[in-house]
């Protein structure tokens, strides 16, 4: 009787974070399909809260990890954060990898590891394992960062109040400007010119694959490509090749009635995704703003995510009701329904990679709110590269907030970006479907392995 050939191992290591956990699982479940076995590794932080949605995957814990309490998130911020998990995770995970292989034997195909997660070289390089790099974000942030781990934070500072070097076109990247790079928000200039070094740096990967489109940031790949000099595979937007139900939060499903309910086109969505906070005052003036839009508008507002507030205990009875009364709020959606239900005509979005490909690949135009760094990269490619939304800059005030809402719902210019996000719809759908530009990038993928 012929051998069956044994399945290969593909070993994934996300960042613990929604926007990263999700595509990771995406793309987990893709390779799945295609006859790879999965193992995710995962911490404390990283639970991929129900390993029931994923039957045939392995899931191992990297114990060190487990002794990285969660506050230091919340008192160090995101780029100390990382620094500690890739140091307190390296040998552990080296442990991990050493573990597998005696318990599995040698069937590991690859390591793919979060771009964050740079730890992760190590042991792919102690135990001669093919490593790649995946990344949940934007090409077009990637490059930035490229840029950003040559410069020194004194000489930006020094640079950057020199008005003509903010306006300087980047090499590459226009309409991106020097001042546009991704810095704000995230901590200490430094220290994060230190961490894009250390990822772009410590990369021992043979490949990097992006949850982007080719049709959406070409040139982008096309420089990032040069800049790493290694294959970079654009395999976007996964969520719809593959459906992979990853969410550490319960969707509060009561929201889709809701939306039945709504005439078509008409409803604003407003999600900050997973992370970002709001001051209770800017809640206020932003359910004032949207109520006097005279549009119906489904809210998400997150646990914590008003700051100093469980939920929504802060905000005054008299606006709950009034918020009521045309809206409905909710802690999560399930985003992507939201997203493709015909009510649906806007997004109020803080622009995280993940919203802003879920939000083109049902066409639908955003209000752009970024709050830091990455967010706003994808906010000027939406407003000025897309052209399918508008940002809204400086203090969040009702008058601005309803102004918004009608620009976007009821206005001519609105109509004119719905159908430019409808064509950018048509094309991403076309990226994965049998010969378009994604689809083959996960073919040379598993050909890769
Ligand atoms: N999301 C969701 N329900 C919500 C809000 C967000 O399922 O109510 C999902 C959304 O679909 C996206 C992710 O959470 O996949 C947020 O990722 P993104 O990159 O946009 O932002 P981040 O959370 O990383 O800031």
């Amino acid at each position: 009787m012929e051998k069956m050939e044994e399945k290969k191992r593909i070993v994934l290591v996300p960042v613990p974070a929604q926007g990263h956990v999700t595509p990771m699982m995406q793309l987990g479940t893709a390779l799945n399909m295609k006859g790879f076995s999965i193992t995710v590794v995962e911490g404390q932080f990283n639970k991929v809260s129900s390993s029931q949605n994923f039957p045939g995957f392995q899931f191992v814990t990297i114990p060190e990890t487990e002794s990285l309490p969660e506050s230091v998130l919340e008192r160090l911020g995101p780029v100390e954060f990382l620094f500690e998990l890739n140091k307190t995770s390296e040998e552990s995970f080296k442990d991990c990898i050493r573990q597998l292989l005696l318990q599995q034997g040698n069937d590991i195909a690859c390591i793919i590891y979060d771009e964050y997660m740079y730890f992760c070289g190590a042991a792919a390089k102690e135990f001669n394992l093919p490593s790649v790099i995946f990344s949940t974000q934007s090409a077009t942030n990637q490059v930035s960062r490229c840029v950003l781990s040559k410069l020194s934070a004194e000489k930006f500072l020094v640079d950057m109040e020199d008005p003509e070097v903010q306006e300087t076109l980047m090499e590459n990247l226009h309409p991106l400007r020097y001042k546009d790079l991704p810095t704000s928000g995230v901590g200490p200039l430094d220290r994060l010119f230190e961490l894009c070094r250390e990822i772009v740096n410590k990369r021992t990967a043979s490949a990097v694959i992006i949850n982007t489109v080719r049709c959406l940031e070409s040139s982008s790949l096309k420089r990032l490509q040069h800049e790493l000099g290694i294959p970079v595979y654009a395999l976007g937007p996964l969520h719809i090749t593959v459906s992979a139900a990853s969410s550490l939060l319960e969707e509060d499903r009561s929201c889709v009635e809701w939306l039945n309910k709504q005439k078509p086109r008409s409803v604003v969505y407003i999600s900050l995704g997973s992370v970002v906070q709001m001051e209770t005052k800017e809640v206020l003036e932003m359910a004032r703003g949207l109520f006097n839009s005279n549009q119906p508008f489904l809210w998400v507002i997150r646990p914590g995510s008003i700051a100093g507030s469980e939920w929504i205990e802060s905000l005054p009875e008299d606006v709950i009701k009034m918020v009521s009364e045309r809206g409905y709020i909710v802690k999560w959606a399930p985003q992507i329904e939201v997203l493709g239900h015909p009510a649906v005509g806007g997004f109020w979005s803080h622009c995280g990679w993940n919203s802003t490909l879920e939000s083109i690949v049902e066409g639908v135009p955003m209000i752009c709110r970024p709050f830091h760094g990455e967010q706003k990269l994808n906010a000027l490619c939406l407003e000025s590269i897309w052209r399918i939304g508008f940002q809204v800059q400086g203090t969040v005030e009702r008058g601005g907030v309803e102004r918004a809402v009608k620009r976007l719902i009821v206005d001519e210019e609105g109509a004119d970006m719905r159908e430019r996000a409808l064509v950018l719809k048509e094309n991403l759908k076309a990226s994965v479907r049998n010969g378009g530009s994604s689809y083959n990038a996960l073919e040379e993928i598993v050909n890769l392995m």
